[in-house]
């Protein structure tokens, strides 16, 4: 019998066609049918969730921070089994996963408190006796649609908010990681929260999203920048709110004034880690010519050593790629990189072959114009480039010179420089010291158009997307 992929008003239904799930480091293996649900099913879980909304909107803040706190203690408790699940269906490291799942656990005790500190405004009238207040209501009901590269700590960062602030959800998974989907929708079911809330639909984005889009309050969308852009579209046409977080292509500034093994470490962690699958990985790195020739050598003498292999073995630094239409995608920008005059400095061979496992080595080009297509388009792969740049300026420019505006960084002991970098960028996040990628939950998350639309995820600011302002004004009638 297929595993349940479609959860609705508290069921787990046994209904629909059954899709594999690979495991990426060991192609040959399906980890498991799951069952896909078509548009009727979407419209069935709006049902649901329109009709929990009155109930749900009523719960107490305590009551449900109660249920996001359970939640984070169900994943806690089961930390190394989901993280391991985790490894086998999408290929990250068991360090990562772990992470991943921690991570996860923070953002639902962080949604928790949040659940309790539902302020509002009071201000005096313009006019005599009277008062207004100021609240946040629930948006109402709200499509989470999520990617593949961390199929837990996005949809929960988005679900967490959603329920804290009032809402009901219907959740369409990655198409990719149907385990770790399932998995969430089990710790909330644990966790108590009542039927209809949650509501989930795996299945072909393709085929769900309009049903989804229509049936909705708002939409929040993490994705490729292709499937947002319809995503936003489709949300205007219906004047449907709408949150898109897409794709990046961050560039890192490795200043003259810098610690060099920091440096080597924080490029390498930016650009590989997750096998470069990250949003904000450090895909352009862009070193002040002084130091060019240290860095270079340090940072390849890196890549020669990281262990590229099985997701599961605990010595692996870098996993496979989440599936082939994946591995493909980086043969196709290793091909072109080259085709383009792009030197490449370590990394993969140009011969695809795939019988064990969806590998792909950390690959490093030097490139002298940052105008090539390996330096403009999104890989999402363990693919970086090397730029030399003559001052801190030029630096700057080079990382500037991108459509997306997601995450930038740069190394440096200097100050002024870190400064400058900062206030010049053009990225919704900037950091410094430390990897573009990995970052923190309890505050602003997300970049600028066009690696963003509508509101910013996460801490504080997730609520402008998950609430409405309503403003009431009392008249205190003392004269008549
Ligand atoms: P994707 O292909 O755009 O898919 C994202 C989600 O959208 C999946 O659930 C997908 O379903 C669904 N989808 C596909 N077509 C749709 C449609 N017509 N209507 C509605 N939904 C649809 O992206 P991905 O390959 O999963 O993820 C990689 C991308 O995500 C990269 O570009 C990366 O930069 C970006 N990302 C951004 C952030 C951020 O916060 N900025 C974070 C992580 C990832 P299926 O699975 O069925 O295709």
């Amino acid at each position: 019998m297929a595993n349940a992929g479609i959860y609705i008003n508290g069921e787990w239904l046994q209904r629909g066609e059954s899709r594999p799930n690979i495991n990426p480091s060991e192609p040959e293996v399906n980890l498991g049918n799951y069952l896909w649900g078509n548009r009727d099913d979407i419209v069935t879980a709006a049902e649901a969730a329109h009709s929990a909304l009155g109930k749900w909107k009523k719960f107490s803040p305590e009551s449900r921070a109660d249920i996001l706190r359970t939640a984070g203690n169900y994943l806690l408790n089961r930390q190394e089994e989901i993280a391991i699940i985790l490894s086998r269906e999408q290929g990250k490291t068991l360090v990562e996963s772990r992470a991943e799942v921690y991570r996860s656990v923070q953002i639902f005790h962080y949604y928790a408190g949040e659940a309790v500190r539902t302020y509002g405004v009071y201000a005096r009238g313009m006019r005599s006796n009277t008062d207004v207040i100021v609240e946040r209501e629930p948006l109402g009901v709200t499509a989470l649609i999520t990617p593949w590269n961390l199929p837990l700590s996005i949809p929960v960062w988005k679900c967490a908010a959603a329920l804290a602030y009032g809402n009901c959800v219907i959740y369409k998974p990655s198409e990719l990681t149907p385990e770790i989907s399932v998995i969430l929708v089990k710790a909330l079911e644990f966790s108590g929260l009542p039927n209809g809330v949650l509501n989930m639909v795996m299945g072909s984005g393709r085929e769900l999203g309009e049903e989804l889009i229509k049936n909705s309050d708002g939409v929040t969308f993490t994705g490729s920048g292709a499937t947002g852009a319809y995503v936003v579209a489709e949300c205007a046409k219906r004047m449907v709110k709408v949150q898109a977080e897409m794709g990046g292509k961050s560039g890192l500034v490795i200043d003259k004034n810098s610690n060099l093994k920091l440096a080597v470490e924080v490029a390498f962690n930016g650009a590989f880690y997750g096998t470069g699958q990250r949003c904000t990985a450090s895909s352009r790195i862009i070193v002040l010519d002084e130091i060019y020739e240290p860095f270079v050598d340090l940072l390849i003498a890196r890549i020669k050593g990281a262990s590229v292999g099985h997701a599961l073995d605990e010595n692996t630094e870098i996993g496979p790629v989440v599936d082939k239409n994946q591995l493909n995608k980086n043969f196709y920008y290793l091909d072109k990189a080259l085709n383009e005059g792009a030197e490449l400095l370590i990394g993969e061979s140009a011969t695809l072959d795939d019988a064990n496992g969806y590998y792909f080595k950390p690959t490093l080009f030097y490139t002298e114009n940052n105008k090539l297509k390996i330096n403009q388009e999104e890989v999402f792969g363990p693919i970086a480039t090397i730029q030399k740049a003559d001052d801190l300026e030029h630096a700057i420019a080079i990382a500037n010179d991108v459509e997306f505006a997601l995450s930038s960084g740069i190394v440096t002991n200097d100050l002024n420089a870190a400064n400058k970098f900062r206030t010049s960028s053009k990225a919704g996040m900037v950091t410094v010291n430390l990897p573009t990628a990995g970052l923190d939950f309890h505050v602003p998350f997300g970049g600028r158009s066009p690696s963003a639309y509508g509101a910013r995820e996460q801490g504080f600011a997730a609520q402008e997307f998950y609430t409405e302002y309503k403003s009431t004004y009392t008249h205190i009638n003392e004269d008549f």
